[in-house]
């Protein structure tokens, strides 16, 4: 049994020995040291609490460089070993470009088997360490010429491990550290001036779609400025409070979703639809809560909800297609770009598809893509919007006009009168009426037909817009009557104008249809609006007894009516006590 035992260590002794051996080693050899592509050993800390001497001991897995091991592997270890192939010593850089995104990191330098060097980092202090510039933790390192040294880092994360290193010399280093993310700012700015536009255009416009598709970009610019370090590099920003900000990978989808209600007025339209959303929403904003107070929980099933959101969207968008909803379409393009660019980057996150600058900015881009798509919607129900504006104030127009003569008509007519007559009262300025009558309008349809006495109409209302001023108020009241309200014309003045429309309708030369001249006058009641009393329907009444009293004496003439005979009691009073 003791033999036994024996040679089964013995076994395994030779295993972990036979596996440090195999372990990859990165060659340093002469200038310009630039790797950044090369194999280290790994090691998942399951218990998260492993001690430098247990951990090292521990067998070690090979991977790249740049490595994605999941949310499982919290604590991780990484094993890197260094052998200067060079006959001069070599200072290096240890770069990790990701350190961004840790929780914590701890690098352990061995040589000879002895523990030379340790450092140890907590992000929520990584502004103030002298290890890191710009969200890139930079580990300074001497290796003497033609010898080997082995770094053990241990990396904590906040939910996935995903971690990088590179190795440079000085200059190397320097040069890596000042490349800046230009497209991630590009997208970023493209972003941020989608959102000031849309932000304007709900405080225009009061469309609540352009402030959710604001929140929306807002939540996705964020995420973006996260996870590609925007916010360490430029804010110098690490630790808790920035992790806190992955918040917006559950507010993007609550301001989506609002966003598609609203655009798409689910709520009037589709109610079954809408409690789908509705629903997806409560969900989404339970989690929301959950993750103010632990938000590396909470962000756990956030890709379960990612895959049902996709599916009540998706569904959602192809009911309302089938429905025959004219913007849906558009949504269910930006939505796939979306969907499309982010399997890809999970993909590659997953190490299934080996990375291109495409697939690891799959996020990115899909939300930008997706974001343009959203803004051409927001535009075309502009343009749907306008257009049913435009035909609401065609029908409307055509509501108050008369179809042959396309002068006002009788409904639109009284109100608008009130109101000049209103206007004249407060401003103590004159207004007039003037109606207007065919003479002999029977025999003209008599002896030329109705067609043609359609004509006659159709030419008298042209002159009566001709002769008339923009403040004047023309209208056709019934078959041949025609009625003009003249704001700030008395008496004298109206008499004139009725006098030139008289002469006017005179001198119309009316062609029948089968070429024969038409000759047509018009008799003309005026009469001045008492603006102290009067309302228009009596004025209308006293300009109509002038009207009878031009047909009694003799047709095309213009008779002004007396002034107003209606006293009120108090204007009665009034004269009395002068
Ligand atoms: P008077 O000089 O007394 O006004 O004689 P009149 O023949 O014009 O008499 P009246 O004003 O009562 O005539 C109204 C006629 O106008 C009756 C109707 O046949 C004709 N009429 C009313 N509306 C229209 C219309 O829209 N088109 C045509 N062609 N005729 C109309
Ligand atoms: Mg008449
Ligand atoms: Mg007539």
């Amino acid at each position: 049994m003791d033999l036994y035992k024996q040679v089964l260590f013995a076994f395994i002794v030779l295993l972990t020995a036979a596996q440090t051996r195999a372990a990859p080693e990165v060659v340093i050899g002469e200038h310009p040291i630039k790797q950044t592509d090369f194999r280290m050993g790994y090691f998942v800390d399951a218990s998260h609490n492993l001690t430098f001497d247990q951990a090292r001991a521990q067998p070690f897995n090979e991977t790249s460089n740049r490595t994605s091991l999941g949310a499982d592997a919290r604590v991780a270890w990484y094993r890197l070993i260094l052998r200067n192939a060079s006959d001069t010593d070599q200072k290096l850089f240890i770069h990790l470009p990701h350190a961004y995104h840790l929780r914590s990191v701890e690098i352990y330098e061995e040589r000879d088997g002895q523990l030379r060097q340790r450092e140890q980092l907590n992000m929520n202090q990584a502004a103030d360490s002298d290890l890191m510039f710009r969200g890139t933790l930079v580990f300074p390192l001497a290796l003497p010429a033609q010898q080997s040294t082995t770094l053990y880092l241990r990396s904590v994360s906040y939910s996935h491990q995903w971690f990088a290193i590179d190795i440079y010399n000085e200059r190397a280093s320097r040069l890596a550290l000042v490349s800046v993310n230009t497209d991630i700012a590009l997208m970023v700015g493209m972003l941020l001036a989608l959102v000031f536009y849309n932000a304007l255009l709900y405080f225009a416009t009061s469309n609540r779609e352009n402030i959710y598709y604001s929140l929306y970009l807002i939540s996705g610019l964020v995420w973006i400025a996260l996870s590609y370090g925007l916010i360490a590099s430029v804010f110098d920003g690490y630790g808790d409070a920035v992790f806190q900000l992955n918040m917006s990978l559950i507010t993007m989808p609550i301001f989506l979703l609002l966003f598609m209600m609203s655009i798409f007025e689910t709520k009037l339209f589709y109610p079954t639809e809408h409690r789908f959303l509705q629903a997806l929403i409560a969900l989404l904003a339970v989690t929301l809560i959950w993750s103010f107070f632990d938000i590396s929980a909470a962000l756990k099933p956030a890709s379960s909800l990612a895959a049902l959101m996709m599916l009540v969207t998706f569904s959602v968008s192809i009911s309302l297609y089938r429905k025959g909803h004219p913007l849906v379409k558009y949504f269910l393009v930006g939505h796939s770009f979306f969907v499309l660019f982010n399997i890809l980057a999970v993909l590659t996150y997953k190490g299934i598809l080996s990375p291109t600058y495409v697939s690891s900015h799959g996020v990115g881009i899909g939300i930008v893509l997706e974001a343009l798509t959203l803004a051409f919607i927001i535009s075309h129900r502009i343009k749907l919007l306008e257009d049913m504006r435009a035909s609401q104030e065609d029908l409307k127009k055509q509501a108050d006009t008369d179809p042959l003569t396309k002068l006002y008509n009788r409904r639109y007519f009284f109100p608008e009168s009130d109101y000049l007559l209103k206007l004249a009262r407060s401003s103590r300025t004159s207004i007039s009426i003037v109606t207007l009558d065919i003479d002999y309008f029977k025999r003209i349809n008599d002896s030329h037909g109705h067609a043609s006495g359609d004509q006659v109409i159709r030419h008298l209302a042209k002159t009566l817009k001709e002769e008339s001023r923009t403040i004047d108020l023309v209208a056709r009241l019934g078959g041949e009557e025609f009625v003009v309200l003249l704001p700030g014309a008395n008496l004298m003045e109206a008499g004139q104008f009725a006098e030139r429309i008289r002469c006017a309708v005179q001198a119309l030369e009316v062609t029948s249809n089968i070429g024969e001249n038409i000759q047509v006058t018009v008799s003309i009641g005026v009469a001045e609006i008492d603006t102290t009393q009067e309302s228009i329907e009596s004025a209308l009444a006293r300009a109509d007894g002038a009207l009878y009293e031009a047909k009694e004496s003799g047709r095309n003439r213009v008779c002004q009516a007396e002034p107003a005979m209606v006293f009120s009691i108090e204007a009665l009073v009034d004269r009395v006590s002068d």
